[in-house]
């Protein structure tokens, strides 16, 4: 008998949603979904208000529990581990471990404001990887010059405009060296001029940095230009996914077409 090829651990996906489902009470936000992420790969997620698009991103950084299904990051169940054959409830630390993998930043930017941008940076390396302050600190200078606020290391949040804000956030979870980066509508809170420089500093990183990034957005034309693949989501399911120049230019559900119509 030939042996069994070695599996290829390229081809595992970064994320992988397994019939991942979220109730609240009576009302079902995510229904059932099947949907992997490739090593990475740009995908944005659009759709309606409500659609359960932010309710995605929350169960994958496990701020909140899934009522059924599973989720694997990098071929390894997030809240669950394999034991004798079965899957059950994972420790905590084993949660904490596969979750370190991941950063978000959220449309409010959640800074801490008695913190300066390099404190908000090195707080997590510090408390969570146990860095040296020399270490973190060096780390996140680079971070916050990546970012182009070398120069704001010392403000705090108060002090700074908030699309300078939103790229400390960006920052501050890039510190903790993550494989994927979640964003939840990280310009929707911005005016239009301050869009620009976040959105810049996503192209950079899409660029310089081997990350996967789960985006959330408004923005359809940096979806366009930016994403490897566009998901169309609406009532906890995605209806419609394809790379962004079909998905823009001849989206087949009735649906999306409709939602592109009151967007574009
Ligand atoms: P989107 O980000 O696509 O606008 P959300 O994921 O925020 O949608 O919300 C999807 C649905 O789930 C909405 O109907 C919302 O009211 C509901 N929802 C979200 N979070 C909670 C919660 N903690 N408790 C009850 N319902 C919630
Ligand atoms: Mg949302």
């Amino acid at each position: 008998m030939q042996p069994e090829p070695a599996p290829d651990a390229s081809a595992t996906p970064m994320v992988r949603f397994k019939g991942a489902t979220k109730r609240y009470g009576a009302l079902t936000v995510i229904d059932a979904l099947h949907l992997d992420v490739a090593r990475n790969e740009k995908l944005a997620i659009i759709g309606p208000s409500g659609s359960g698009k932010s309710t995605l991103l929350r169960v994958l950084m496990t701020l909140d529990p899934l009522t059924d299904g599973v989720i694997e990051v990098d071929g390894e169940p997030l809240t669950h581990m394999w034991r004798s054959g079965e899957l059950v409830t994972a420790s905590k630390r084993h949660v904490r471990q596969v979750r370190s993998k991941i950063g978000m930043v959220f449309q409010s930017f959640n800074l801490f404001a008695h913190m300066t941008a390099i404190e908000n940076t090195i707080e997590a390396p510090l408390r969570v990887l146990g860095m040296s302050k020399k270490e973190a600190s060096e780390r996140g200078r680079e971070l916050l010059s990546m970012v182009g606020l070398a120069d704001k290391c010392h403000h705090y949040p108060s002090q700074l405009s908030g699309g300078q804000q939103q790229r400390v956030a960006i920052a501050r979870a890039l510190a903790m060296r993550p494989k994927i980066m979640l964003f939840d509508e990280v310009t929707s809170a911005l005016d239009p001029e301050l869009c620009g420089e976040v959105l810049n500093v996503i192209r950079k990183l899409g660029s310089e940095h081997n990350l996967t990034m789960l985006m959330v957005t408004h923005q359809m034309g940096f979806a366009k230009e930016f994403a490897d693949r566009v998901c169309f989501f609406s009532q906890g399911k995605v209806i419609e996914q394809a790379a962004p120049q079909q998905f823009f230019s001849a989206p087949q559900h009735e649906r999306t077409q409709q939602f592109l119509r009151a967007v574009t």
